[in-house]
């Protein structure tokens, strides 16, 4: 089967193939990680490691310990409610075959992932929340292509935990998330990635949130006919909201789900906040300040979000926060396309072939792209803290949306490397528990649980 082009959720517009890259580095450590501390499973709550086991704030299960992270830094972690704001492996199920209850390899290639069952058990982490991210192209198959797409996500997703309800539990609500944590199992919620999912109808917004979705981004890169996206692929939408638009948040405010401006233009994230009541969220965007990139946040935004008493949430790729690794990804975009110019002034080709020849020679340049350090990631959780305000950032991985991460943060289970990192820079235990999850679970309380309520104006 030809691989689609652009397989990665963030993967840039046109039509260069996003092949694998090898990530034997990030593979070989998540291996070992795995053999040093097994890989226990939440029913061993009680069987945990005699190093932590007297004082940590005895949670039900312990997440497996990452090489290089210490007893403090696991203590906080093992104490925090963590919530990943953004991971793309819902796309895998449905388009790539992947089978979400079995263990794959670290990585970006075929049969290889960021997330799964077994890791996210023993990842530690208290509460994903799965995209059910619309592409653009269901956008010209309107009415009812993208509408339909997102259903198949929520039918997925919702199949997918009620196969496991000793390890995993559906959540709409923070009050949930704290409940699945002290019943060992992992939370999953559904945010809706691209805001033409709805086709212009307030109906199927209604429709999303009675299926469970809570947050919508409102743009994907493309925008779509009341809202403007930072991409605008294909020439769609890049200016700010139209009254609809402003109708889409204050429908979303009033039934309690999140408004989520990752994607949008500034224009659009202009008009969002001077339309929300309620805290809006970044699910998956970096600092633009650290990296000059139209999917991040400026410094003003990042202020304007904290002063809806909302938070963002760090996203994890490499082309989103290191400057080197985004020149060197373009430099290698430049030379794929002028590959593909040869190929085609040679002959007709069909798609599948071309694609194939494509990936063939792209396998090795990307290779050689840069490793992002671990510490670039940090530093754009750290700027956004200094910014906005360490009330207002989390972490929004865009695991498996993405086609490289910085090195150690591999997988799910890497999210411990966060609070050694944080802890490393001088953060205290509170701190890290808050960027961790604990700014959402706030944000989640106040939008979500008290759902009607969120019509009130927003405070700090
Ligand atoms: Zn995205």
């Amino acid at each position: 089967m030809p691989r689609r082009p652009a397989r990665g959720v963030e993967r840039r517009v046109a039509g260069i193939l996003a092949a694998t890259v090898a990530a034997s580095v990030a593979a070989a450590m998540a291996a070992c990680a795995h053999a040093q501390h097994g890989t226990p499973p939440r029913a061993l709550a009680g069987t945990a490691r005699p190093d932590t086991a007297m004082t940590a704030p005895s949670p039900m299960f312990r997440a497996a310990r990452p090489r290089g992270v210490s007893d403090d830094a696991m203590r906080i972690f093992d104490g925090a409610v963590v919530i990943d704001t953004h991971n793309d492996m819902p796309t895998k199920m449905l388009d790539d075959k992947y089978d979400p209850d079995v263990r794959h390899p670290a990585g970006f290639g075929p049969g290889q992932g960021n997330t799964d069952l077994p890791r996210l058990q023993e990842s530690g982490l208290t509460a994903e929340w799965m995209s059910a991210w619309v592409d653009a192209t269901y956008a010209r198959q309107q009415p009812d292509g993208s509408f339909a797409r997102v259903t198949r996500y929520l039918d997925a997703i919702h199949a997918w935990v009620g196969r496991h309800p000793d390890r995993l539990v559906f959540a709409t609500t923070a009050a949930q998330v704290e409940r699945a944590k002290a019943d060992g199992k992992v939370a999953i919620l559904i945010g809706v990635e691209g805001g033409h999912a709805i086709e212009n109808s307030l109906d199927n917004l209604r429709t999303l949130y009675a299926r469970g979705a809570r947050y919508m981004t409102l743009t994907w890169n493309n925008g779509n006919d009341w809202a403007g996206s930072s991409i605008g692929v294909n020439g769609t939408r890049t200016g700010g909201l139209t009254p609809f638009g402003r109708d889409v948040v204050r429908e979303m405010n009033r039934l309690g789900m999140l408004v989520d401006v990752s994607h949008v233009s500034d224009a659009t994230m202009a008009d969002v906040l001077a339309t929300t009541t309620a805290p809006v969220i970044a699910s998956h965007s970096s600092a633009r300040a650290l990296n000059e990139h139209p999917r991040n946040v400026t410094d003003a935004e990042i202020r304007a979000i904290a002063a809806t008493g909302g938070v963002v949430n760090v996203n994890f790729f490499s082309r989103f926060i290191d400057p080197a690794y985004r020149r060197a990804d373009d430099a290698l975009d430049a030379t794929m396309q002028r590959k593909r110019a040869e190929l085609m002034r040679r002959g007709p080709l069909d798609t599948a072939t071309l694609n194939a020849e494509l990936a063939k020679e792209r396998r090795p340049l990307e290779a050689s792209l840069p490793v992002t350090p671990l510490l670039v990631l940090l530093d754009h959780i750290d700027h956004i803290a200094k910014v906005g305000g360490v009330d207002h950032v989390g972490i929004g991985s865009d695991f498996d949306g993405v086609t490289a991460l910085p090195e150690g943060m591999e997988d799910v289970t890497a999210l411990p490397r966060i609070a050694q990192g944080l802890l490393d820079r001088g953060y205290s235990a509170e701190d890290i528990r808050k960027i961790l999850g604990g700014n959402m679970l706030r944000v989640m309380r106040k939008v979500l649980d008290h759902a009607g309520a969120a019509a009130a104006p927003a405070s700090r």
